[in-house]
């Protein structure tokens, strides 16, 4: 069985004060049903560790173990500061900082020998839905951006679709299906069933209070990559119950 999981990522969003947020999440969901993971600034980690049973993550690692590389965090520095997930390959890097599915794999890559679990992150843009290669793209960065050294505990995948980043626009539950039964299938395909079937797929993409319970009722939805409704308890506390109940 996979257990579910509820993640939010702050982005470039949150100082102290937003911990209080974490405070209120961490007491609402003292004993919670799923794993609950917020990936705040890489400035927050260690401070947002205090609130337990809230699991801290990053939004990014750079694929070396250390050295010259100004500006960039080592997967075991972010071990240190307390991190045990880290998001990789999110749109907005893909995009901002051309990040590649082949660099995308060196970070998931030495995430996972560091013990950290890799969000792996893949979506289409709108002008390749509409000219139906969602799953070329996405089967493109499956293969590109998956270490081999994948398993159950060290990869999620996070299906993100780009045209429903903090736009409002989510895709049909047809669409979604369809997406997280091909990732599935090539999962499988590439790990065999037992490690295919045991990596957990996220959703995400404009999920909110109002629309997680039916997200949530596709097959092969695990949880929910969370950007914009994870910043406030009020928000994401919901989403949370919503995955609780499926
Ligand atoms: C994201 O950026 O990972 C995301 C899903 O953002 P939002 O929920 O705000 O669309």
């Amino acid at each position: 069985m996979r257990r579910k999981l509820a993640a939010g990522n702050w982005k470039m969003n949150g100082t102290q004060a937003s911990l209080a947020e974490l405070g209120k999440l961490a007491t609402a969901h003292a004993a919670p049903a799923v794993d609950i993971l917020i990936c705040p600034p890489a400035t927050l980690i260690t401070a947002a560790c205090a609130h337990a049973p809230i699991a801290i993550g990053a939004q990014d690692c750079h694929m070396a173990s250390a050295g010259a590389h100004t500006g960039d965090i080592a997967a075991a520095q972010l071990k240190d500061a307390g991190a045990t997930a880290v998001i990789l390959g999110h749109s907005e890097r893909r995009d901002a900082h051309e990040e590649h599915s082949d660099l995308v794999r060196a970070k998931a890559r030495a995430a996972q020998a560091e013990g950290l679990m890799a969000i792996v992150c893949m979506g289409e843009s709108l002008a390749q839905r509409e000219a139906q290669n969602t799953l070329d793209i996405i089967g493109g960065q499956l293969a590109g951006s998956i270490p081999d050294s994948s398993t159950g505990e060290n990869l999620v995948v996070a299906y993100e679709p780009i045209w429903a980043i903090g736009t409002g626009l989510v895709p049909s539950l047809d669409q979604i299906s369809e997406v997280h039964g091909f990732i599935r299938a090539r999962l499988e395909r590439r790990f065999g069933a037992g490690v295919g079937r045991s990596v957990r797929l996220l959703y995400g993409g404009s999920v909110k209070p109002d629309n997680a319970a039916d997200i949530f009722t596709v097959p092969d939805v695990d949880g929910a990559l969370v950007g914009g409704a994870s910043l406030t308890a009020a928000d994401f506390s919901p989403i949370i119950k919503a995955l609780e109940a499926v």
